[in-house]
């Protein structure tokens, strides 16, 4: 089995690469950063995000792993502390494994995947949208922006705004706004709308140089005719520790102290 090691730069010294290649290659796994069959990624949640992104071209065949350096850690099976484990589960195939469709949004001429969320935003000027949901028109949206979110983005940018958790088995889109205009004159859906895994969604930004985000990322373009989104074939596998429990795993990360 092939292995890449994927950190933030500048986040582990010399040293401890080393260290952590030697321990690779101690459990008879081979290094390599351009064709591996497991991302062991060391950090937190968006060293994940950064990571699917690097290997995005290969995402349906790699799987990610993650060992918890410093973060919330959401999507990591291992602390720091378990680089033996983790290997050793590696090893002897016991891990528990788990995939999610990615997001997609397309636009006239390119096309964008997210493990989170891709969403619009307009800082400085009020960012008014048409809303379609499988073509059918919704809403003319006001406010600071509109976020799509996966199940699995459910509990990051999605949460902050008051948008429901989705359990990650239920495949779905969730649209959720951000500040929107509500008054006599403007309305829109403003609950947070949770769509099937067939839908699409698509925002007809009236507004001129509106920011495109996906995950930790920026789309460099500004204006935009229409964007699509919709759930992608492509998915993202991450290995977790065995007995894996959700909602144990939601307390752990939110409720307990
Ligand atoms: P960041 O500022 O470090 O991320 C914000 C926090 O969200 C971090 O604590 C991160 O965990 C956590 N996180 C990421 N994905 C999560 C998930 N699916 N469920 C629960 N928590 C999650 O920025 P980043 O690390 O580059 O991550 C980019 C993400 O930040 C975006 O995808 C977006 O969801 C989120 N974001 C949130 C807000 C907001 O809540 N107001 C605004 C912008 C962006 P780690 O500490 O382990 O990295
Ligand atoms: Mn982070």
């Amino acid at each position: 089995m092939k292995i890449a090691l994927y950190f933030k730069q500048n986040k582990l010294s010399d040293e401890q690469i080393a260290e952590y290649e030697n321990k690779i290659v101690s459990y008879g796994f081979k290094l390599d950063h351009d064709n591996p069959d497991v991302v062991l990624f060391i950090g937190g949640d968006g060293t994940f995000l950064r990571a699917v992104h690097r290997y995005i071209d290969i995402v349906d065949k790699v799987k990610f792993i993650g060992l918890n350096k410093g973060h919330l850690g959401y999507f990591i099976g291992y602390n720091e502390d378990e680089i033996d484990l983790l290997l050793a589960n590696l090893k002897s195939n016991k891990c528990h494994e788990e995939s999610y469709r990615l997001l997609k949004a397309s636009f006239s001429n390119s096309e964008i995947y997210a493990v989170n969320e891709i969403r619009i935003e307009s800082p400085f000027q009020t960012l008014i949208s048409e809303v379609e949901i499988n073509g059918q028109k919704l809403e003319t949206f006001r406010g600071n922006g509109l976020v799509v979110s996966s199940s699995l983005g459910s509990s990051a940018y999605n949460k902050s705004l008051s948008g429901a958790i989705v359990s990650p088995k239920l495949e779905a889109l969730e649209l959720t706004e951000i500040a929107p205009i509500n008054n006599r004159i403007y309305h829109s859906l403003h609950s947070s709308l949770v769509l099937d895994s067939s839908s699409t969604i698509t925002l007809k930004p009236k507004t001129s140089n509106i920011i495109v985000g996906y995950d930790e990322l920026i789309k460099d373009d500004e204006n935009y005719e229409y964007i699509k989104f919709s759930l992608s074939d492509k998915k993202v596998s991450l290995l977790y520790k065995e007995g894996f429990n959700y909602i144990r795993h939601l307390a752990e990360t939110f409720t307990e102290d």
